[in-house]
C-alpha cells in the first residue's frame, strides 16, 4: 500500500527554511580565477593566524585515532577549568558551541514554549528553537545595538511562563557590542535560563562572566575554540553550566560528541597560552587600526567593536554593490540587508596586510 511518507514529518517543521551557506572558499577561488592565498577572507570572523603550532604538532603525532574519544573529556575539561577559572565539574565540551545551542533548545523547549531572542544577533538561536518546534519572541536591540532590558522583562512577563530561554550574546555578532554587567544582572532575575554566548569574549577589553555561573543557578555561558583559538574547522566549543544542568546534559549528550582531533588540538592550544595571548593581542591591535581607517571613510559608519570584526553602515551607496565590487578583487566581507542591519557590511579583523588590501579597495571604490 502506498502512502505519503512526507506526512510523517513533524508538522511544526513544515515551514522550516534551509540554511543559506556561504560559498565555499575553493569554489570562489576558482570562480574568480584567483589562487586561494590571494583571497582576503574577512567574511566569517575566522582567525587568520590559525591554530598554535603546538596544536598542529599534537595532531600530527597523536597515535590513537583508532580509539573512541573519552565521553567525559576529562583531560580537556581539566585544562579548560584552569583557562576559564571554573571547576571542571561545571564544564561540558561540545562539537562547537553550536551543538550546545541545539542541546539546550531540545532539552528545554516543547512546541508550547518560546525563547526570547534579541536581534540583530547570531542566527542559530532562533534556528534551533524552531527545530525544537518552539516560538521565537523577538525583542529588538536599540539603535546602538544594546539590549532594551525593560522590553525583555516585559516580553517575558507577557508570555506568562512560556519563555524558557533567553539568548544573550556578548560581544554580540554582528555588532561587536558588549552587554554591561548591570543589564545582565537584571536579566538574571527573570524566571528563565539565560544563555550567554561568549564566542568572542577573548577579544573584549572587559572580563568574561564565566565565573558568574557559580553564583547564578539560571546562567549558562557558551565559549568556543573557533574564533580566538583558530580551529573553527575542527568544531570545538564548551558550556559552563550550573551543577543541576550538568547532570541533565551528561544524560542528554551524544557520548562521542567531541571528536579526538578536536580534543587533541584544543588541549594543545590551552597548553600554549603564550601563542593564544599573542594572537589575540595582534587581532585586538589590528581591530583598533581597522576601526580608525574605516572611520575615516566618508561613506561608512563603523560601530565600535569588542570582537574580531567591525560592523559598518553604508551611506549614500548600495552595500551589496560594494560587497560585490570587493569580491571581484578577491576580498570577501559579509553583507546584510535586514531589519536593524539595513545596508550594512561586516568586516572581520585579519592580518595587517589584509586590512591594507580592504582599506585600499574601499578608498578606490
Ligand atoms: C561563531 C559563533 C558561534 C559558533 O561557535 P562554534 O563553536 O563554531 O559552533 C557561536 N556564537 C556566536 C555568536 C558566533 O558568532
Amino acid at each position: 500500500m502506498r502512502f505519503d511518507a512526507r506526512a510523517l514529518l513533524r508538522p511544526e517543521l513544515a515551514t522550516l527554511e534551509a540554511y543559506t551557506p556561504i560559498l565555499p572558499f575553493e569554489v570562489l577561488s576558482q570562480r574568480l580565477g584567483l589562487p586561494a592565498d590571494a583571497i582576503v577572507k574577512l567574511d566569517a570572523n575566522e582567525n587568520p593566524y590559525g591554530p598554535s603550532p603546538a596544536a598542529l604538532h599534537a595532531l600530527a603525532t597523536y597515535a590513537f585515532y583508532h580509539i573512541y574519544p573519552d565521553p567525559q573529556q576529562n583531560e580537556l575539561r581539566a585544562a579548560l577549568a584552569t583557562y576559564a577559572g571554573v571547576p571542571a565539574t561545571h564544564i561540558l565540551p561540545s562539537h562547537g558551541a553550536d551543538e550546545l545551542l541545539d542541546y539546550l533548545c531540545r532539552l528545554f523547549l516543547t512546541p508550547d514554549d518560546a525563547i526570547v531572542d534579541c536581534p540583530p544577533t547570531f542566527g542559530m538561536y532562533s534556528f534551533d528553537a524552531q527545530l525544537a518546534g518552539a516560538r521565537t519572541i523577538e525583542v529588538w536591540r536599540t539603535a546602538d545595538y544594546q539590549i532594551p532590558v525593560a522590553a525583555v522583562e516585559q516580553a517575558v512577563l507577557e508570555a506568562g511562563g512560556r519563555v524558557k530561554l533567553l539568548f544573550l550574546t556578548s560581544p554580540n555578532n554582528p555588532s561587536g557590542t558588549w552587554l554591561p554587567d548591570d543589564d545582565l544582572l537584571r536579566l538574571l532575575a527573570l524566571p528563565v535560563l539565560v544563555v550567554l554566548d561568549e564566542a568572542y569574549v577573548e577579544f573584549a577589553d572587559l572580563p568574561s562572566r564565566a565565573t558568574w555561573v557559580l553564583h547564578h543557578h539560571n546562567l549558562v555561558v557558551l565559549r568556543t575554540f573557533s574564533k580566538a583559538a583558530g580551529i573553527a574547522g575542527l568544531r570545538l566549543g564548551y558550556g559552563i553550566c550550573p551543577a543541576w544542568l550538568m547532570d541533565e546534559l551528561w544524560k542528554f549528550k551524544q557520548p562521542y560528541n567531541v571528536n579526538v582531533a578536536a580534543a587533541v588540538a584544543g588541549l594543545a592550544s590551552l597548553q600554549d597560552p603564550a601563542y593564544l595571548r599573542a594572537t589575540v593581542e595582534k587581532l585586538k591591535e589590528e581591530r583598533r587600526r581597522l576601526y580608525t581607517l574605516l572611520a575615516d571613510l566618508p561613506y561608512l559608519r563603523a560601530v565600535p567593536s569588542q570582537a574580531n570584526f567591525v560592523l559598518c553602515r553604508v551611506h549614500g551607496r548600495d552595500a551589496r554593490t560594494l560587497k560585490l565590487a570587493l569580491e571581484q578583487q578577491g576580498i570577501l566581507v559579509r553583507h546584510y540587508q535586514k531589519p536593524g542591519l539595513e545596508n550594512c557590511i561586516r568586516i572581520s579583523v585579519g592580518r595587517p596586510e589584509q586590512t591594507d588590501r580592504v582599506i585600499a579597495a574601499l578608498q578606490r571604490l
